[in-house]
């Protein structure tokens, strides 16, 4: 049993979709949502309402590192002779790989990740 409504307290997750660039973010239904990716205000298209549970915040979560690193990998493999002179005196391929070894390295801790529900124990 649980109590009930406790004021703001956010019980959902809202998956939004983007109408414009087509990436999906995350609201709790007490907040306004707002294209994470897009500079303007976009129609957002709500996908799906689940309720928050450890499970789900560790999946957005794994989801969200999987996709900043592929971000970062694409960005790497993309990076034209003007994006390296903006890193002006650093090597910008090394720290491009860096970078990528650190975001790695969150990834693998984030994977490892094991989220619980203190409320889940006995079922
Ligand atoms: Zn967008």
């Amino acid at each position: 049993m649980k109590e009930k409504d406790r004021g703001q307290h956010a019980e959902y997750m809202m998956i939004y979709v983007c109408s414009t660039c087509g990436l999906d973010s995350a609201f709790t239904e007490t907040e306004k949502p707002v294209c994470r990716y897009c500079d303007e205000p976009t129609e957002m298209k709500l996908i799906s309402k689940e309720k928050i549970t450890p499970e789900l915040i560790e999946k957005r979560l794994k989801a969200s590192t999987e996709r900043m690193l592929s971000n970062l990998q694409s960005a790497f493999e993309s990076m034209t002779e003007e994006d390296k002179a903006a890193f002006g005196d650093q090597d910008a391929e090394k720290e491009m790989l860096l970078l990528l070894a650190k975001a790695k390295e969150l990834k693998e801790k984030i994977a490892q990740l094991k989220l619980e529900d203190p409320d889940q124990k006995q079922e």
